[in-house]
C-alpha cells in the first residue's frame, strides 16, 4: 500500500490485496534474492517458494474450500508480518509497472477499492513522485514489469 494515498485502518479493514484467487496469483509479489534472504533470515525462516529463472514467488496454499490464496505473510489480526520490509510490489501497490510495446509505464490497479475513492490528480500526483524509484527498482529487477493489459488505467509513462 502507499501511505501517501491509503490510510494504514483502511487497509487493515480490506486486506484484498494479500489473497489472490488462480486467475490473479500472477499478482502475487515478486520476491527478489535480497528480499527472499531476508524472509527467511528475520521473518518467515519455514517460508516456501517457487524458484523462477531471476527471482522467486512466494508458495501460497489454497484454501480447502475456495479458489482463494492467503498471502503466507498475512497476519489477519496486524496485518504483513514485514511491515515496511514488505516487498516492492507491495510497497508500491496499488501502482503496477508494466511494458506497453517498449514503453514502461505506471499503471493503477481497480483491485484496489479505496483508491478509487481519491482524485486522479492526487493518485497521479504520487505516481510522479514515486517514478523515480519504480524504474529504478525495474531496472534491477526486471521481472517486476509485467506485460501491458488493456484496461489498467495509465499513470504516467517513462519519458
Ligand atoms: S486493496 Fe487497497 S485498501 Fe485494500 S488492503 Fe490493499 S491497498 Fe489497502
Ligand atoms: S507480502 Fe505482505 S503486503 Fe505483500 S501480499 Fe503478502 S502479506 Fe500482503
Amino acid at each position: 500500500m502507499i501511505r501517501k494515498l491509503l490510510k494504514r485502518e483502511e487497509c487493515a479493514k480490506c486486506r484484498l490485496c494479500c489473497c489472490f484467487d488462480s486467475y490473479d496469483l500472477w499478482e502475487t509479489p515478486v520476491i527478489n534474492e535480497e528480499t527472499h534472504d531476508r524472509i527467511l533470515a528475520e521473518f518467515k525462516p519455514d517460508q516456501e517458494f517457487l524458484e523462477l529463472e531471476d527471482h522467486y514467488l512466494l508458495k501460497m496454499p489454497k484454501e480447502p474450500d475456495r479458489d482463494l490464496y492467503y498471502c503466507t505473510l498475512l497476519d489477519h489480526e496486524k496485518g504483513c508480518i514485514m511491515g515496511e520490509e514488505k516487498p516492492f510490489d507491495c510497497r508500491i501497490w496499488p501502482f503496477r509497472i508494466m511494458d506497453l510495446k517498449g514503453i514502461r509505464v505506471i499503471v493503477l490497479s481497480l483491485v484496489c477499492p479505496v483508491v478509487q475513492t481519491r482524485p486522479l490528480c492526487e493518485i497521479q500526483a504520487v505516481a510522479k513522485e514515486l517514478a523515480p524509484q519504480i524504474f529504478a527498482y525495474a531496472d534491477e529487477n526486471p521481472s517486476a514489469v509485467k506485460k501491458y493489459i488493456s484496461g489498467f488505467p495509465i499513470m504516467l509513462a517513462e519519458e
